[in-house]
């Protein structure tokens, strides 16, 4: 047999089953990767130290990793932030409880940039992790540290969220596979909230089958969370065994501007021929909006934010500075000026600004409307098309310490995939490739609740490409 390792979920699964390997004989596994390797590579925070309770259910134990930013039952959920650095949960977030109850066991908590604004995980308050692929580099962000534990063998498979990117960029940069579902397909509850409009967690995996194994468990209506939506269960897995025979391709051309990278570019064109040689069409269209995504996403999301983060007061929550004598606007501004890191400081306040009374129409407004904007022009464009194609980032992973302080720099990072959050429809980064030794990820979109077909397209090209994606470790 394989080194248990290198099984995806599903195989673990069936290896388990088959009496070919103990449960806990691959939790053993997984920690020992955990000792060798994660010292430099840091996708951790938190390590649960528990001992493996009886799992029963579909998931056998399978040693899981969850973003910092959903709350865990006993576990710290630091957010990577000072402010909640000692914050122990009282719930499961419904996504977590959804994968325990089905026999996974949390095997520790990921890191990521603070509160998940960032691309690189260079935001963390605690510290950057870095790319299993070479450790110079990023493993983007904001999800960085699930997936650096996928991709280096340091969980099987684990849970991001996506507000403008987070599970695909880190996706695309260290080769899993990563998905940003249709807004409300899974349940916010338990997930602290940054841009709650936009977000939604996703999952980050070795393979596209295991995405849609995860997708099975967790999707599905939640009444503690009022944005969920009411849809019948489906099952991810049925899809894969479909063709792409006839399915209407589009690419929409806004995708391959400046900035990105001609490697980058050739990846993305060498799956939409694989798509036609398997029997789909395409065409290239125009998406004229991904011109104002980056600003649009920006204003939401910090606006969003400064509301979320107003909770931390260091009263109800995480860590209180010493304010012996202060009156409580002053132990307010003491505990978030040294709770909070810059990035997370600069949104607050752009976001305070841009709801503010005289500034309110003239920004958050308008992002509002261009929202709206955006959202149509996928709409269209989904009328000609089944799915669209394009980059998930214009570049491969780039170098620590090269863009964190330059944040507009940073922000670029994530033009091809705000949009889709502002619009609320599935995306999947898929590994297609590889440019200078880094991976390269392919994005794939549908309309709202599409994800089966999202799926199918995915499992294809994944076939047709049969990439080895273990990082040199
Ligand atoms: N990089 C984007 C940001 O900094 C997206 C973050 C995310 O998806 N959580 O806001």
């Amino acid at each position: 047999m394989k080194n248990v390792l290198q099984l995806t979920l599903f195989e673990q699964i069936q290896a388990i089953r088959g009496g070919d390997v103990e449960k806990e004989k691959i939790l053993e596994a997984y920690r020992k990767q955990i000792r060798d390797h994660d010292s430099e590579l840091r996708a951790y925070i938190t390590l649960n130290k528990n001992l493996m309770a009886a799992q029963d259910g579909l998931l056998e134990g399978a040693p899981l990793a969850i973003k910092d930013n959903m709350c865990t039952k006993g576990l710290k959920t630091t957010c990577a932030s000072k402010i909640l650095a000692n914050y122990v949960p009282p719930y499961d977030a419904t996504v977590v409880r959804r994968l325990k109850e089905a026999g996974g066991f949390v095997l520790g908590k990921t890191n990521m940039d603070e509160f998940a604004m960032g691309s690189s995980t260079e935001n963390s308050a605690f510290f950057p992790s870095r790319n299993p692929w070479d450790t110079a580099r990023v493993p983007g962000g904001s999800s960085g540290g699930s997936a650096v534990a996928v991709a280096s063998r340091e969980a099987v498979a684990a849970l991001g969220s996506d507000t403008g990117g987070s599970v695909r960029c880190p996706a695309s940069f260290c080769g899993t596979v990563g998905l940003k579902p249709t807004y409300g397909l899974l349940s916010r509850y338990g997930l602290v909230a940054f841009g709650n409009s936009l977000e939604q967690i996703g999952p980050l995996t070795r393979d596209v089958r295991d995405c849609a194994l995860v997708m099975n468990i967790i999707a599905g209506n939640d009444e503690m969370d009022g944005t969920s939506l009411e849809v019948a269960k489906e099952n991810y897995l049925a899809y894969l065994e479909k063709g792409v025979k006839g399915f209407k391709v589009g690419v929409p051309r806004d995708f391959f501007g400046e900035g990105t990278d001609e490697g980058v570019k050739e990846q993305v064109w060498k799956c939409v021929h694989i798509l036609e040689g398997l029997g789909a069409t395409w065409s290239e269209c125009d998406l004229p909006t991904l011109n104002y995504a980056l600003p649009t996403y920006y204003l939401t999301a910090m606006s969003e934010a400064s509301s979320n983060l107003a909770r931390y007061d260091g009263i109800r929550y995480g860590v209180r500075q010493e304010d012996e004598g202060l009156d409580w606007t002053a132990s307010y501004s003491r505990t978030r000026g040294k709770g909070f890191g810059p990035e997370v400081k600069r949104r607050i306040i752009l976001g305070t600004f841009a709801l503010s009374a005289g500034y309110y129409e003239g920004y958050y407004l308008k992002a509002l409307k261009v929202r709206t904007l955006i959202r149509r022009d996928f709409e269209r464009l989904f009328k000609q098309f089944d799915v669209l194609v394009g980059p998930t980032t214009p570049t491969t992973a780039f170098r620590l310490g090269e863009k964190v302080d330059d944040p507009i720099a940073m922000y670029q990072t994530d033009i091809d995939t705000v949009p889709m959050n502002l619009a609320n429809i599935p995306a999947l980064s898929l590994p297609c490739g590889f440019v200078g030794g880094l991976p390269v990820g392919l994005q794939i979109m549908a309309p709202p609740l599409a994800e089966g077909m999202i799926f199918t397209v995915a499992r294809r090209i994944e076939e047709e490409l049969g990439l080895d994606l273990r990082p040199p470790l």
